[in-house]
């Protein structure tokens, strides 16, 4: 088979259509970088949000036409759309029927990653409550405790493990497969790294399976204790599927002092539980307010709620993080609280954290197995 390069798929995509018919797809600057990977091409196509609906048969030419060259093995077009200043950022589509579990069907497509002993997620039944801050930190926690760690960033709709990692580069492909990129001590895959990270992508429901079971499967993680999956926000449809895909030893579930009284946090544990992932316990994140001038704590959100929700419902309380200015900036700085000052107060909350995680992981004996997944 002929050796595919990225010059012999930009001449090909030169020959397809525009918007409005108008120019080509490379001349138009709508391609991004081509990525190719041992036969698998990789490319998004700007496009404004307003018309991704409309501009599908364009995106479909693209791949077909990709997929038609010799030495393609498979072809991975996705959409990323132009945000129209001062608007919202595209809505997160959910998948297909096609991508959805079926009730009442067994599945276990969740073969173990070989290398990787425990796989854990970290999600939160909505957007915003630090569900990415707190996966750094721990996955960073965890690797202080001496576990080898590397976090998956799912949240491919808004991955941000490049920013709160600080990681700037590019992975690698060695042979098949990606090489992952380190950060404080960890390995980091995030989607991120292969597009800009404020250009939102637009997903069909079988590309996020795609693209997650080759961030998951085809990365060289090598030995791993601990893999830390951040899962995209909410618990709908696509969190389902992905809770399905990913072989789970657990999940911790972050919640805010506000929401975890009202009903977000616990649709993500009915979301695991429905996929039969134990939970691992639930992060009061935002906690307590200590004032950075006079150091006096106030509970500007209410506070206890998380420890209170878990023992009512029966899950482990893992533990609470204060909303403080350091871990803000220092999470926005690329620079983890826990990397930058270990030995502070923060820090030790979330290596509290991170033992017990170890500890359950260690204790409930699901280390190194995939659970079977039931759908009820
Ligand atoms: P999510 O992944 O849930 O969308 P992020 O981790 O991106 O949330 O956090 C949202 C914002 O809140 C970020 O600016 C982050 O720095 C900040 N943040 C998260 N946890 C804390 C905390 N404990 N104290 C202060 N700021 C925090």
């Amino acid at each position: 088979m002929a050796q595919i390069t990225s010059e012999i798929v930009t001449e090909c995509l030169k020959t397809i259509k525009g918007p409005d018919l108008e120019g080509d797809l490379v001349s138009r600057g709508m391609v991004s970088p081509i990525m190719i990977d041992d036969g698998k091409v990789i490319f998004s196509i700007t496009v404004p949000s307003s018309r991704t609906e409309e501009l599908e048969p364009m995106r479909l030419a693209a791949q077909k036409a990709v997929m038609a060259l010799d030495g393609v093995t498979s072809a991975m077009v996705v959409f990323t759309a132009e945000r129209e200043a001062g608007s919202e950022p595209a809505p997160r589509p959910t998948p297909p029927p096609s991508a959805q579990p079926s009730k009442g069907r067994q599945v276990n497509s969740s073969a173990p990653v070989p290398g990787i002993k425990s796989i854990i997620a970290v999600a939160s039944g909505k957007g915003g409550v630090g569900k990415s801050t707190t996966s750094v930190n721990l996955a960073i926690a965890l690797a202080k405790l001496g576990q080898k760690v590397g976090i998956l960033d799912a949240d491919i709709y808004g991955p941000s493990m490049p920013r709160l990692m600080g990681i700037k580069d590019q992975p690698t492909v060695n042979g098949k497969i990606l090489t992952p990129l380190e950060g404080h001590g960890v390995k980091v895959m995030s989607m991120g790294f292969l597009v800009d990270e404020d250009t939102p992508m637009i997903w069909r429901g079988p590309m996020v399976i795609s693209a997650l079971t080759q961030m998951l499967r085809e990365v060289e993680w090598g030995e791993l204790d601990v893999l830390v999956v951040d899962m995209p926000p909410g618990t709908g449809d696509a969190q389902l599927t992905m809770s399905q895909q990913v072989p789970l030893a657990g999940a911790v579930i972050v919640s805010t002092p506000q929401d975890i009284a009202l009903i977000d946090a616990r649709k993500g544990l009915n979301m695991f539980r429905k996929v039969d992932v134990p939970i691992l316990g639930l992060i009061e994140n935002m906690s307590t307010f200590i004032c950075p001038k006079c150091g006096e704590h106030s509970h500007i959100f209410g506070h206890g709620g998380a420890r209170d929700e878990a023992e009512r419902v029966g899950v482990p309380f893992l533990g609470e993080i204060p909303l403080h200015m350091d871990i803000r900036l220092n999470s926005d700085g690329g620079t983890p609280i826990v990397s930058s000052s270990p030995d502070g107060a923060h820090a030790k909350v979330y290596l509290q954290i991170a033992q017990s995680v170890i500890d359950k992981l260690d204790g409930a004996g699901f280390a190194d197995t995939a659970p079977s997944i039931t759908f009820e």
